[in-house]
């Protein structure tokens, strides 16, 4: 199979990458990894750059014109989501959940008026999204959900905690995932709403990572009056929605992350050549260009496994359990990459950046720091297995999860 792009979309990724140098924030220093002092700065940034993108016609570019898209074609978003993985990825980050899981499920499971209300306002960046699933009791096990929703006239109460809420200090929105009713088996008792962050009751306490940023959040839920409107399909279905917004979140990662390591693994390529261990430079050390070699097949693996899976995606297919595969992909490699990288630095990995010297302005020690994190986000790897063995290989059902398939506790 040829993956190269036709001269057409080879012309317009050209004219885009074009466009993204002349636009990019004034003070975008590509040679800084932590762009930002600030998360409020970052946020600002994003909402200016995205706002951009849709004036200039490059933001939702296969999404109907009716709901704010470009009605344009599927290669053309993965062209345009590729130059941005590679040439502004921090930028991109508050709208992760936004893009990546927000919009697809919206557009798939909301109604006509829920998409016509919020997509339009994602797409020229006016809202930041976050998920609000996992609770201090419900993780890889969603269906163990707490967060209650109590339908009082054309409202629902709700009261509960949610915890890793990425980006919910920048949020406006939420996909909050609640329970309606407790009586009935416990995936069969959910439902999903859409929750404006604004509202009385949401309490949002950033929580602080192992890179030194607060990434993540606690939100508290007292007595919150969600309209009834804000429910997404049926009372009761928030389970099979729940499904569908994790399989999306699975899939984006590959085309998206895919790219952004592609030129990290050529980063790596890079400081292997101007770094020196004992007076010698990496590249030339056999262990390391081992370690390099691997990690290029793992990032080109991604790749074209990525490449596939959108492209389902995104002809109108919702991605199914194969979406694992790529969330491995995606995950344990990075780790090994900035293990590498480490590596290769020796000694001077131990300082971050902002030291005369660090190298690559500690990019490598805040990438290997926050790589941690991704063997858990998106569902943890074991889960991921599990899902590969029993839906994609059929293997017999992990007894915890054929346990709440049966309705037990
Ligand atoms: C950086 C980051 C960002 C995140 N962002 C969000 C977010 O925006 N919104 C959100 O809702 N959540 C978010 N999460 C939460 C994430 O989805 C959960 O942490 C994850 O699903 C695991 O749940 P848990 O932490 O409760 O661990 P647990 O479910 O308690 O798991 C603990 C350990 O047991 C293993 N385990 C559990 N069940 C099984 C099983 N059946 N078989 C084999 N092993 C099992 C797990 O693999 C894990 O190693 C984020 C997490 C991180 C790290």
């Amino acid at each position: 199979m040829d993956f190269r792009f036709i001269p057409e979309q080879e012309e317009f990724r050209k004219e885009f990458i074009s466009w993204v140098e002349k636009n990019l924030p004034d003070d975008w220093d590509s040679a800084r990894y932590r762009k930002y002092e600030t998360q409020e700065k970052l946020k600002q940034a994003y909402k200016d750059f995205q706002k951009k993108l849709f004036d200039a016609g490059y933001a939702a570019m296969h999404y109907p014109k009716e709901y704010g898209g470009q009605g344009r074609t599927l290669m053309e978003e993965i062209i345009v989501l590729q130059v941005l993985s590679t040439t502004c990825i921090e930028l991109r980050m508050p709208g992760v959940v936004t893009h990546g899981m927000a919009v697809p499920t919206i557009f798939t499971c909301g109604s006509d008026e829920q998409k016509k209300i919020f997509l339009p306002k994602i797409f020229d960046g006016t809202h930041i999204w976050c998920q609000g699933f996992s609770e201090p009791d419900a993780g890889s096990d969603v269906a163990n959900v707490s967060t209650m929703a109590v339908k009082e006239g054309d409202h629902y109460i709700v009261n509960g905690q949610k915890v890793w809420t990425s980006y919910a200090h920048m949020s406006d929105y939420c996909l909050l995932l609640v329970r309606t009713d407790p009586d009935t088996a416990k995936h069969k008792g959910l439902s999903y709403l859409l929750v404006d962050m604004s509202l009385p009751g949401i309490d949002v306490r950033p929580m602080t990572q192992i890179t030194g940023e607060a990434e993540f959040n606690e939100v508290f839920f007292t007595d919150v009056e969600v309209p009834i409107e804000m429910l997404v399909g049926h009372e009761n279905q928030g389970w099979q929605i729940a499904i569908t917004t994790l399989m999306f979140e699975r899939v984006i990662g590959d085309v998206v992350i895919g790219a952004a390591y592609e030129k990290n693994i050529h980063r790596m390529i890079e400081m292997a050549e101007r770094t020196k261990r004992s007076g010698k430079a990496v590249i030339e050390d056999p262990v390391f260009r081992q370690q390099l070699a691997k990690s290029y097949i793992e990032v080109m693996v991604l790749k074209y496994h990525g490449l596939r899976s959108f492209s389902h995606q995104l002809k109108g297919g919702i991605p199914g359990p194969e979406g694992s595969i790529g969330k491995l992909l995606w995950s344990e490699p990075n780790q090994r990459l900035t293990e590498t990288a480490i590596g290769m630095q020796g000694p001077n990995s131990q300082i971050m950046g902002g030291s005369p010297w660090s190298i690559d302005d500690g990019m490598w020690q805040y990438a290997f720091l926050r790589s941690k994190g991704n063997t858990i986000e998106a569902g943890t790897s074991e889960i991921q297995r599990n899902i590969i063995g029993e839906r994609v290989l059929g293997l017999p059902k992990d007894i915890s999860r054929a346990k709440i398939a049966k309705g037990k506790d």
